[in-house]
This record gives C-alpha cells, structure tokens and sequence, in this order.
C-alpha cells in the first residue's frame, strides 16, 4: 500500500487525523466493505456494517435474525426500527469513542434522521456529526462485481472470480478456508437491490448532501485509488465540519 507518501491525504491533515463518524454511502457492490476495512486499519477506529450484524443474526438464529431472514433474501430492506435499535446498540460500545465507519447505514431518510439525533446526544462520543462519503459506479461494472463476488467462510476476505479471483478457485488465500456467494448476490436479487438502492438511499444522499456534509468518490478505480479518494474526501469534510 502506498499510504506512507507525504503527498497522502492524511499526512497532509497531519498525523493525528481521525476522520470521526464515517458514512460510507453508495450501491451494492461498489466496495464499501472493502474500503471499510481499510480505513478499519488506517485510523484503528471500527467499521459497523448493519448487513453483517444482520447476518450475524442470522446465523446466531435469534428471533431478530429470523424476522430478517426473508426480507434480506429478496433484496428488500429491513424496517428501519430494527435497524435503527442494533445500530443504537452498537454505538454505545466503547470502541466507538474514538469515531467509527458505518457501512450500508443509514439505508433511508429516517434512519439518517434517526443517526443524526441519536448521536448529537453528548453522552454519544465523538461529539462530532457525521460526515458522508458516496463510492460511485456505474451499473454494468456492479452486476459483474456482485456476481463474480465471493466471501471467506472463516476470515471474511472478499474475492471476485473476475477480477481479484483467488490462487485456487473456491479457496481462501489466507487461511485455505471455503469461499462462499452471498445468497443475494444473484442478478434478480441485485436488480431489486438497485431498484431499492434508488429509492431509498437517494433520499439519503441528498439530506447529507444538504447538510454540506457530503462528498462522491469515484469507485471505478483499483482499491487503492478508490481508498485515496475516500480519503481526500474524508479530510476536506472533517475541516469543513468542525
Ligand atoms: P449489505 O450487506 O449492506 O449489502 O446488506 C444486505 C441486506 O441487509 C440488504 O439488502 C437489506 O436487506 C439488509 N440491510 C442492511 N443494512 C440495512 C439497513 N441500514 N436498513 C435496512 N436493511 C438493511
């Protein structure tokens, strides 16, 4: 990785940079996980990603899980007061003082409502607002990145059999461990998925948008460009939203 450059984004905001609460906003697929667990390592501060509470859920078969279930599978969205209470849950863990990264919350206007007055509470840490980040990319680029993506069963590396495929099909190049497909990462689930990315999330976009508090970031790049940009974003808007 290339991060130690002194022209880095975040060597320009200084060392000490820590971007606070992130939204990572844009479609399926346009690697939001990916660009999570990046920032996961370059600034020590966690990702919260509401699909992977939810499928954890799931595989835990609590009754949460089980009402989540079926909605999920059909690539419609999860009401937004079971959403709104797991991620209110998870924000009053410790870990989260320093800032955290949300990734795929929030989904609707009303859980960006929700966020927004949740966390000007002052006993929620860091007393900053949110700053959101849109990965843009276009369609046909998704469907093949959707399709093509597989997950580590044990260590949840992401892998795509077009392009990032792994040394040995089906085989996690880390652990050796079985790679599995998401049960709604097919192309009739993903056009939903789109159809309600549009619908929702849209509304989303342009309340951040709004608020001044809101940058794109061109995700038809190699993950490390994508990550600069991110970056970059992250810094302009921290400064701008202190
Ligand atoms: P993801 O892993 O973020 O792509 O989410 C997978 C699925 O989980 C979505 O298609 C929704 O059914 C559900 N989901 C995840 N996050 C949310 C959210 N913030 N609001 C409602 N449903 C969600």
């Amino acid at each position: 990785m290339t991060n130690t450059s002194a022209s880095h984004p975040t060597a320009l905001a200084g060392t000490d940079f820590l971007p606070g609460p992130v939204l990572l906003l844009g479609a399926p697929g346009v690697g939001k996980g990916t660009q999570a667990q990046l920032l996961v390592t370059q600034y020590g501060i966690p990702q919260i990603s509401t699909g992977d509470l939810l499928r954890d859920n799931i595989a835990r078969g609590t009754e949460l899980g089980l009402k989540a279930k079926e909605i999920m599978s059909s690539g419609h969205l999860v009401d937004d007061g079971i959403v709104n209470q797991m991620v209110l849950h998870r924000l009053q863990e410790k870990d989260t003082h320093c800032g955290y990264i949300l990734d795929g919350y929030p989904r609707t206007l009303d859980q960006a409502r929700f966020l927004d007055h949740t966390i000007s509470d002052p006993a929620f840490l860091p007393r900053l607002s949110v700053v959101a980040v849109s990965i843009v990319v276009a369609y046909d680029q998704l469907l093949r990145r959707i399709t093509g993506r597989r997950i580590c069963s044990v260590c949840k590396s992401i892998y795509n059999v077009y392009s990032n495929p792994p040394d040995t099909e089906g085989v996690c190049d880390l652990d050796g461990a079985s790679l599995v497909q998401r049960s709604d990462d097919t192309e009739a689930v993903f056009a939903q998925r789109m159809k309600t990315f549009e619908e929702q999330t849209a509304p989303v976009i342009a309340h951040y948008r709004n608020l001044g508090r809101f940058a794109e970031a061109n995700g038809d790049q190699n993950v490390e460009a994508v990550n600069t940009a991110v970056e970059e974003a992250l810094v302009k808007l921290r400064q701008a939203a202190r």
